[in-house]
């Protein structure tokens, strides 16, 4: 029946469909209304949390509505920080929740922009393959969507994936996701699609009143592109009472025990709880027909909250960068210090600091009372010299170092002009003319002029030194970390740098390049040319990570 119906449809694929119905994967949409920021990537990644504690196989994908083939290319200050996977894909920051939520690696299939659609199909139609048809964005690019959609399903792997589109309902760049989804739903039928719609419930202080009217008008939009939302979870600052609740069920034609309360959390990562107390699970569980395998074991997500909640130490990190005044630029690294702050039972207070204040006069007083520092990766000049200064002073005072890919450039430039007296030492990002290249561009590097997706990304392998601080906290001697960069650590200063004190004890095993540097003399003082922050997760916090923050305690107990 539903094969005549879709036979109709102008905008039917039949390999598509045919290939849906023999998969047994569960699909939830999770769309937002009313305005941005309302935190789907944390309800999908916590509803993520609960399927998997149940033990249902999940992933999660993000469909970003921007023309960007990628986030690789966009400022900081545009989306935050570029979430950079195993596979070597720049992607949304959300990524980055949906691994530390799951421990489950994502890659470059989890995160699908508008621009990545678009420039599929039009290679198709350069190659012919429309067949003198006219492309059109129905049924073309939402067919394109639609193939996406189903890649990850199409692995057999998941029982459940959930699709977060970006935006909010109503954008005119989101409407052939919007659409896409609404053909799902309609091919794959409702005990097999659902979409969750995630709206805010303003409180207006004047009249000391919750709002239902702007999520009405956003379920009315979502409507009258032909969707029907199966759940609402309604973002709020108070508790939903009976009342507001039944108003929401009733104009939104959502069962009543599906209008879930999203109430403002302390911590992200009570998120996953709150969601199990609301049952969302249990919802979506029922809409879609399954039988739960058991009840959610979240046994360790609560010990790792219940010591992040009641640390026993408390120490002050900086965190030097370019970005600070959008802490979203160094997310992961923010999430980092919070798995490893749990596993110490220490609460880290970050400190940021922005490089360009860092100067001669200025870095006593701004980092000496810190009890450790890290420098952040970063590109481009403006800050560098502010690194570098803060640099010099850890490693004269002995406080806690750790340097990361651009920290830990600056920290090999700092050594080379202070401790080997090399004056004009530099990076030739920072000074293409410099007489010593400490950090330079690779020669394959050299001859790229396009920008996106041409830096060294995604995972290496790493040889570490026995022996070395670096083996002592991975307890290991092959690792693989995640790049994103175009300079390296440039071989020819490595005698020499070893012979001060600077040693290179991880190395990529391949081409020779320095991936670890370490300061012999010093309490703790670690570069890395790769990005640890990106495979910290709740139940697997980073030990890089880990050691830094015992690192600190260690210090202020100095
Ligand atoms: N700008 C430096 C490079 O491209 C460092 C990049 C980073 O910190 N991610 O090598």
């Amino acid at each position: 029946m539903r094969l005549e119906i879709k036979i109709k449809s102008p905008t039917f694929a039949p390999e598509i469909f045919n290939r849906r119905m023999s998969s047994t994967t569960k699909y939830i949409f999770v769309t937002g209304g009313v305005t941005s920021s309302l935190g789907k990537g944390i309800i999908s990644a916590s509803l993520g949390k609960l399927l998997q504690a149940r033990g249902f196989t999940v992933t999660i994908q993000k469909f970003d509505p921007y023309i960007n083939i990628d986030p690789g290319t966009l400022n900081p200050y545009e989306h935050g920080e570029c979430y950079v996977t195993d596979d070597g894909a720049e992607t949304d920051l959300d990524l980055g929740h949906y691994e530390r939520f799951l421990n489950v690696r994502t890659s470059q299939a989890n995160n699908v922009t508008t621009g990545r659609i678009y420039n599929n199909v039009i290679t198709k139609e350069r190659k012919g393959e429309y067949l003198g048809k006219t492309v059109q964005v129905v049924p073309h690019i939402t067919d394109e969507i639609k193939r996406n959609i189903f890649l990850l399903g199409e692995t057999g792997k998941y029982d459940f994936i959930i699709t977060e589109i970006g935006g909010s309902v109503g954008d005119i760049e989101s409407l052939p996701f919007v659409e896409a989804v609404r053909q799902v739903r309609w091919d794959l039928g409702a005990n097999n699609a659902m979409v969750i719609h995630l709206t805010l419930i303003p409180y207006l202080k004047a009249a000391k009143e919750l709002k239902t009217k702007p999520t009405q008008h956003s379920v009315k939009e979502l409507l009258s592109y032909g969707i029907q939302p199966d759940i609402l979870v309604c973002r709020t600052e108070h508790p939903l009472s009976m009342e507001i609740r039944k108003k929401l069920a009733l104009f939104c034609n959502v069962n009543l025990n599906s209008v879930i309360e999203a109430i403002d959390a302390d911590t992200i990562y009570d998120v996953p709880l709150l969601m199990k107390k609301e049952k969302l699970d249990e919802r979506v569980l029922a809409k879609l027909k399954m039988t739960t395998k058991h009840e959610p074991d979240l046994e360790q997500w609560k010990i790792f909250l219940g010591k992040l909640k009641n640390p026993l130490n408390e120490v002050t990190i900086g965190l030097v960068g370019k970005y600070v005044s959008l802490p979203d630029a160094y997310k992961s690294i923010a999430e980092a210090f919070i798995h490893a702050g749990s596993q110490n039972d220490c609460k880290v207070n970050l400190k940021w600091i922005s490089s360009e204040d860092i100067h001669k006069d200025t870095v006593e007083t701004i980092i000496g009372s810190l009890d450790a520092v890290l420098v952040a990766p970063g590109f481009g000049e403006r800050g560098l010299e502010g690194k570098i200064e803060a640099i010099k002073y850890v490693r004269e005072q002995k406080i806690p170092f750790l340097g990361i890919c651009l920290g830990m450039q600056c920290a090999v430039v700092e050594f080379a002009r202070n401790v080997l007296h090399l004056v004009d030492a530099s990076t030739t990002e920072l000074n293409p003319k410099t007489k010593h290249p400490v950090i330079d561009m690779m020669e394959e590097q050299k001859k790229i002029t396009s920008k996106g997706g041409t830096m060294r990304l995604g995972s290496y392998d790493c040889k570490i030194k026995k022996g070395s601080k670096a083996h002592h906290i991975y307890g290991d001697t092959l690792i693989q970390e995640r790049h994103r960069h175009r300079y390296e650590f440039n071989n020819k200063y490595l005698e020499q740098m070893e012979e001060a004190g600077l040693k290179g004890t991880g190395v990529n095993p391949e081409s020779g390049l320095i991936e670890i540097v370490e300061l012999k003399d010093h309490p703790w003082f670690v570069g890395v040319q790769f990005h640890p922050e990106l495979k910290s997760t709740v139940l697997s916090p980073h030990p890089l990570f880990v050691k830094f923050v015992a690192a600190a305690m260690e210090y202020k107990g100095k």
